[in-house]
């Protein structure tokens, strides 16, 4: 089998400027050709978020022999054919845009190519997923959804991780083009509220799009063997939609470890009950070797296996980014 595009569909540096980056040598060591780096959740100032973008574009811009900032698929596949990693940003959640259209329209151009419009708690948007969970799921304010169609206009991947159930599926119904779940899992095996119940997964494919399977330990419902139970939650979104609407998102912790700019009360964004606390498990590129033996050990053929490793991903990103 030829080399294989590995799409990371989330991955997290530390949301601090001025610190040596190069952990994303082992990420692109690891087999990985393109990642998706978070920039800020709901709870970062965005001109905190100003100037990690600032420090991660001079870090990576400095490097042009290992690494490229991709704005085009071109450049994707043009860094893949030179054996370097590409490399996005994403935005989780939306108070970053500070209710400015045309803040939104500059973070794209600084690099985000794929948004999610609520971090795990309401907003002025959308409704996100454990205030869901509390029994308040909401969808789209008119904000939201004028985010949603300045998303389809601006060439931005629209993600529906960390939403609520509503906002998710009034985000695909709106969506003119394929809406993903960058980093998510089945809530059918596992019962956590940053999972996704069929309907979801069935509606996400319907819009052409693709769910990314992550590494996070509570997601998966185990504390080891997480390639054995990322293959388990392929197989099922893979046996329910097909393996064409799976991919990956380990949302690895490139430099656990080191500090990060968080908020001072965790409690509301990451409620202990779920299972959220420093030590989580995650699972990294690391894992890839044992999730491609596990894909052809179960008898997915050569396009699946390509497919749910990054072309399933690229194919979305061919539909979402600008030309
Ligand atoms: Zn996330």
């Amino acid at each position: 089998m030829p080399k294989k595009l590995v799409w990371d569909a989330h991955s997290c540096l530390p949301l601090r400027p001025g610190l040596d980056f190069s952990v994303l040598s082992r990420h692109a060591a690891a087999g990985v050709d393109f990642v998706s780096i978070n920039v800020g959740m709901d709870f970062n100032p965005w001109p905190d978020m100003l100037r990690v973008i600032a420090s991660y574009r001079a870090w990576i811009l400095a490097r042009p022999e290992q690494f490229v900032l991709a704005g085009r698929i071109e450049d994707v596949e043009a860094a893949r054919r030179d054996g370097k990693m590409a490399i996005a940003f994403d935005l989780e959640g939306s108070e970053m845009l500070d209710g400015d259209i045309d803040l939104f329209r500059l973070f794209r151009d600084l690099g985000v190519r794929q948004i999610h419009l609520a971090y795990n708690r309401n907003n002025r948007a959308a409704g996100g997923c454990h205030d869901a969970e509390d029994g308040n799921d909401v969808g789209l304010s008119d904000w939201g959804r004028r985010i949603v169609a300045a998303a389809n206009q601006f060439g931005v991947m629209m993600d529906c991780s960390h939403s609520s159930y509503r906002t998710s599926m009034e985000v695909m119904e709106q969506s003119l083009r394929p809406v993903v779940f960058s980093h998510a899992n089945a809530r059918a095996l596992t019962d956590h509220p940053r999972n996704i119940r069929d309907d979801q997964i069935r509606a996400c494919a319907a819009t052409g799009g693709v769910v990314g399977i992550t590494g996070i330990g509570p997601f998966l419902g185990v504390s080891d063997d997480l390639a054995a139970a990322m293959l388990r939650h392929i197989d099922h979104v893979a046996a329910m939609v097909g393996p064409a609407h799976v991919g990956l998102g380990f949302d690895a912790s490139l430099m656990p470890g080191v500090a990060d700019a968080l908020p001072p009360d965790r409690e509301p964004w990451w409620p202990a009950r779920f299972g959220y606390g420093g030590n989580t498990v995650r699972a990294g590129a690391e894992q890839l070797p044992a999730i491609v033996e596990g894909l052809q050990q179960r008898g997915y053929d050569d396009a699946s296996v390509h497919g749910i490793l990054g072309e399933n991903f690229l194919r979305v990103a061919r539909a979402c980014w600008l030309p």
